[in-house]
Parts: C-alpha cells; sequence; structure tokens
C-alpha cells in the first residue's frame, strides 16, 4: 500500500544538451580508435546497451562479451574525469521535489535508459543518488519496457508492496507508453526532447513544465 514514483534520468532529473553524453562518446571513441564514434546516432530515449550495440555495427563490428568489459572500463575512466565538471546539471528543479518527496512515505525508484554506473556519477553529481535505493537501468534490458518490468520487480521485492498508485516522470513519448505499460499514471515534463505538443498528443495525465506543479499531488 502506497504510492511509488520512478523518475527517468535524462531530460528529466537531468538537463540534457549536447554536452550530457560526452563521457560516454569518448569512451566509445577511444574503445573504436575514431574520433566520432556517435556521428548519426540518436540515443534519445534508447538504452546505453541499445545505442552500444548499433554503435559496434556502425563500425563494422558485433558484440562481444570481451568489448563490453572494455568498454565499462573505459566509461568508468571517462566518468570519473568528468566528475567535477559541469556536464550533468540538474534540469529545473529537480532536487528540490527529489528532497521534498524523499522525506514523505512515497518510495522513489528509477527507469532509464542509462547504465548504473553513468546513473550514479550523474546523480551523486546533483546529490540525488541516495534517494534512489533501486531502479532499472541501461544494462537490465535492450528495450524500455524490458528495463521498467525490472525496476517494478526490484522495487515490489525490496518493500514487499504491490502500490495503490503508480507514476512515472518522464520527458518523452516513450515514458507515456511505459507507464501505460505497466499500468501507471504519467506525468510528461516539457524539458526533454519531445515538445509539448507532441506529449500532449499521447494524453499523459499530467503535463508540466516545472516540478513544483505537481507538488499538491504528493505533499
Ligand atoms: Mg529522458
Amino acid at each position: 500500500m502506497g504510492v511509488l514514483i520512478f523518475f527517468d534520468i535524462n531530460g528529466t532529473i537531468i538537463k540534457r544538451d549536447e554536452r550530457t553524453d560526452i563521457p560516454y562518446k569518448k569512451a566509445l571513441n577511444l574503445l573504436l580508435n575514431v574520433q566520432n564514434s556517435m556521428d548519426g546516432v540518436d540515443t534519445s530515449a534508447r538504452s546505453d546497451k541499445d545505442v552500444f550495440t548499433e554503435v559496434l555495427n556502425k563500425h563494422g563490428h558485433s558484440f562481444s562479451e570481451q568489448k563490453w568489459r572494455t568498454f565499462v572500463k573505459l566509461y568508468n575512466e571517462q566518468l570519473e574525469l568528468f566528475k567535477d565538471t559541469d556536464v550533468w546539471r540538474e534540469n529545473v528543479d529537480a532536487v528540490k521535489i527529489i528532497s521534498k518527496l524523499s522525506a514523505t512515505e512515497h518510495k522513489l525508484s528509477l527507469i532509464t535508459g542509462e547504465f548504473s554506473m553513468g546513473a550514479k556519477y550523474k546523480l551523486e553529481k546533483i546529490g540525488v543518488w541516495k534517494h534512489f535505493p533501486v531502479g532499472g537501468f541501461g544494462e537490465d534490458g535492450f528495450k524500455r519496457f524490458d528495463i521498467a518490468e525490472v525496476a517494478l520487480k526490484r522495487v515490489k521485492n525490496l518493500y514487499n508492496d504491490t502500490f495503490d498508485e503508480i507514476y512515472i516522470i518522464g520527458d518523452t513519448l516513450l515514458d507515456i507508453k511505459t507507464a501505460r505499460h505497466l499500468g501507471a499514471k504519467v506525468i510528461s515534463i516539457t524539458t526533454g526532447s519531445n515538445t509539448r505538443e507532441e506529449l500532449l498528443a499521447e494524453k499523459p495525465d499530467y503535463i508540466i513544465d516545472r516540478f513544483e506543479e505537481i507538488e499538491h499531488l504528493f505533499i
């Protein structure tokens, strides 16, 4: 019994711009020994693993566990190098709402295409990683629905609860579809890769520009 709120990361908690993917891109450049490994690859609303496989294929490589392990090491090094820079910043008033919600009885979790190690660096940078004890991440599945199912299972196991209400907060059409898939309500935020018009066409339960607009639902 209770309320479960899933957050997306990029374009929702973390401000999304051309700099967000720099550490990931650099790791792939190093792995493939090229300059612009990700040119022409749209990462929006996709899992890191899905993107990783597409980039390998584009450069004439196939997926292998060895390449995967090498990449993980390179990516970790890049994340460490960038952790004190400003490539990751808070999206609108995300920190405030997460801090407020963490002081309620509601449970918070993540559904993201981002690998957990990238998620940890990004969210630690803005001080909110500690509020998400469990989530679904890029390594948990190629597609968002798979990641969402893993996340929900983990949350149910952790809290031994089935929840009266589940919400997903995200910036893309895929977050809306994922909410429908889980039978959750969806709060769309207009700060990411889909426009207000595009989001409205999919009829989200709520549409917001800033998180303070939904405070009254939970606090
Ligand atoms: Mg997003």
